[in-house]
């Protein structure tokens, strides 16, 4: 009887050596994990194809995340944690009144919810563990060990707390990453750029507005400066079409339902109206008496411009912090640069086209998977070992006169 031996063969062989490693992107409005593998790094979706997970988690008798959580976000206000980002490494004092509301009198600071106090670090625990098992499901093996961004101006008492929240739900955090670090490595940068160029990461997500500026130096890519504006982001685009609106139809004396509608279709309005140049609005409903209204690209622009040039001023400050005047790239981050007006925008005031052609929402999480993969030992040596700079002089550099 003849057998016959096969060897494996050999991309088969690259395939099973491959370790595992993920990036995680853990953000205010939305998180996401991706990983790098022969094709190229990717973001996981889920069963059914989507990609971002909303960071809410719900504590009501069980732990929900996500999707399901966010649609409890009106029915069960009081059990559904929404942006626990903001809160993670604060204390009492760091905060606002409005943001203290709705925190358990607890210390160390919590959400007050009918599982009993959660703090930012357990809520933010939850999210990681969530964008984990679906990593594990999707791909039917465990990771070797992750890399989550965090905002570059982040201090050691938020970096910490990641960590922390890292360590509770049972991951190996390989390194932190700063987030605009990460999306210029996702388009190779931190590889092609010269040493000494300048980058800027314009970062406009749903609720904050971050502007970072990178600097090459001796193969490394060094935070500069960072600025922005924490209570500017997507979200207030939503609102000034909502005013419109309620001006449109002279309405009065809302529902917080009611408004809560007008929100939900105003967001609706804003992103379609970055495909298509003309949105028409039906009243439907209790809204039904009302004429139906029609939005243009042109209104939404002109409704924006303000919002937009508060980016563009504090660009203009973090640019003179950094005490740069020539930029060699910029990074388009955040679901809201999906906005033509906003792209223009930036376009114009730094006189060039930005990086754009990778998601704009997806972009940090595929940065954080390129580096967590070299990290796992899938690189050939080469790679630069993009070390970030470390929080503290970081934070003595980054604020510079501020602190
Ligand atoms: P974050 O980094 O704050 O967690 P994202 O980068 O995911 O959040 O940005 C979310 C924001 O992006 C929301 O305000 C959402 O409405 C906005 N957004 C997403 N897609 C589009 C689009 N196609 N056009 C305009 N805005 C968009
Ligand atoms: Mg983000």
């Amino acid at each position: 009887m003849l057998l016959q031996i096969s060897e494996p063969n050999s991309t088969d062989n690259a395939a099973r050596e491959r370790k595992r490693g993920l990036g995680i992107d853990l953000g205010t409005t939305n998180s996401l994990v991706a990983t790098k593998s022969e094709q190229g790094a990717d973001v996981i979706g889920d069963a059914s194809g989507t990609r971002l997970v909303p960071s809410v988690v719900n504590f009501n008798g069980g732990v929900k995340v996500g999707v399901a959580a966010l649609d409890l976000a009106v029915s069960d206000v009081r059990n559904t944690v929404l942006s626990a980002k903001r809160f993670m490494g604060r204390s009492r004092d760091d905060l606002s009144e409005a943001q203290l509301l709705g925190l358990a009198g607890t210390d160390p600071l919590a959400f007050d919810t009918g599982d009993g106090p959660k703090t930012p670090v357990e809520v933010s625990s939850e999210i990681l563990r969530a964008l984990a098992a679906r990593a594990r499901d999707s791909l039917e093996e465990q990771e070797e060990g992750v890399v989550i961004t965090v905002p570059a101006y982040f201090d050691d008492r938020q970096r910490q707390a990641t960590r922390q929240a890292a360590e509770f739900a049972g991951l190996n955090v390989l390194r932190l990453l700063n987030e605009p670090t990460a999306a210029a490595v996702a388009y190779g940068l931190d590889e092609t750029i010269a040493e000494s160029s300048v980058v800027a990461v314009y970062d406009l997500g749903g609720g904050t507005f971050d502007i970072s500026i990178l600097r090459m130096e001796r193969g490394l890519l060094r935070v500069l400066a960072t600025g922005g504006d924490s209570a500017l982001g997507g979200d207030d685009f939503d609102e000034v079409i909502v005013s419109w609106m309620v001006d449109q139809w002279a309405l009065i004396d809302l529902t917080r339902d009611q408004q809560r509608r007008l929100s939900v279709t105003a967001r609706a309005i804003k992103e379609r109206l970055s495909e298509s140049s003309e949105v028409s609005i039906e009243a439907s409903g209790e809204f039904a008496h009302l004429e139906d209204l029609s939005v243009t690209r042109e209104t939404l622009a002109s409704l924006c411009k303000g919002l937009i040039q508060r980016t563009l001023s504090a660009c203009d400050q973090a640019l003179g912090d950094a005490d740069v005047t020539e930029v060699a790239h910029v990074v388009l981050v955040g679901g809201s640069t999906r906005m033509p007006v906003v792209h223009d925008a930036v376009a114009q005031y730094f006189g060039r086209e930005p990086l754009c052609s990778l998601n704009p929402d997806e972009v940090v999480a595929l940065g954080a998977a390129l580096q967590a993969d070299i990290l796992v030992g899938n690189g050939d040596g080469d790679e630069a070992l993009l070390l970030d700079v470390i929080p503290l002089s970081l934070g003595l550099e980054t604020y510079g006169g501020l602190i």
